[in-house]
């Protein structure tokens, strides 16, 4: 199973030199020509300010868990994120949530493969969190699965976009209180018992802020008889935490 793997993933490297062939690439952080990720921007992106709190990975004062996760464990074992929302990653997410640029999404899943390798999480599964059924129709196709998917292929993880799904429509979570974001998700997903009993499942999403959609992934798969959830983010946007972490 692996060794198919492997090759699915040489195909799909392969398909993308060709492509880069025909059409010539430009940069989805600066607009620069000739690559899709340019070196200038990947030297701009940040890691999560530390101290951060262990579960929900916000930055904080000190090591350790955060009183939040103390007071209301989130369903998910550890979130973590790749870099700070701002800048160039800022706007290539907004490159790939408007316009379908797979190959942006590849090249961004090949800089996060080494961070995914540092994780050293043990995953059966990776589902990217799903959109709803009418957002889907608006925009054809999930902007997670552009980074998501040639990023299990090259950690040879199981991708999967059918073992969860939204059992409603929520509204955006972009202008809402923490309270309010949490409410919005809330019992917003369904799991597949089948495809997910006994399995560690890693949720990813395109960006976090409180946590609250990917918590809300967490339950749904807990609920749906996952052993273990892990999340992942490409990009925390950090609240205002009583913290300076400009
Ligand atoms: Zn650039
Ligand atoms: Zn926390």
């Amino acid at each position: 199973m692996h060794k198919i793997r492997r090759i699915k993933y040489y195909l799909y490297r392969f398909f993308w030199v060709g492509v880069d062939f025909l059409y010539p690439p430009f940069c989805g952080g600066c607009a620069k020509k000739g690559v899709r990720w340019c070196q200038d921007c990947q030297k701009s992106i940040r890691a999560i300010p530390e101290p951060k709190c262990d579960i929900c990975g916000l930055p904080q004062l000190k090591n350790g868990i955060c009183l939040s996760c103390e007071k209301n464990p989130p369903f998910y074992k550890v979130l973590q994120s790749w870099v700070v929302f701002e800048g160039p990653i800022r706007k290539a997410l907004h490159q790939m949530k408007y316009r379908q640029d797979l190959g942006l999404g590849d090249s961004l899943a090949a800089e996060m493969v080494q961070y995914a390798n540092e994780l050293n999480w043990h995953i059966d599964m990776v589902v990217p969190v799903p959109l709803g059924k009418k957002r889907f129709r608006e925009r054809g196709y999930n902007q997670v699965g552009l980074f998501a998917r040639p990023l299990a292929l090259a950690k040879e993880w199981r991708y999967a976009t059918n073992a969860l799904k939204r059992a409603r429509e929520t509204i955006s979570q972009v202008g809402l209180s923490a309270d309010e974001r949490e409410n919005n998700v809330r019992s917003a997903f369904v799991a597949d018992h089948k495809k997910v009993a006994g399995k560690k499942i890693l949720v990813i999403d395109d960006v976090s802020t409180t946590g609250a959609t990917l918590n809300s992934c967490a339950k749904a798969l807990i609920n749906g008889g996952a052993s273990e959830v892990y999340a992942l983010s490409l990009a925390r946007a950090l609240p205002h935490h009583g913290l300076k972490t400009v």
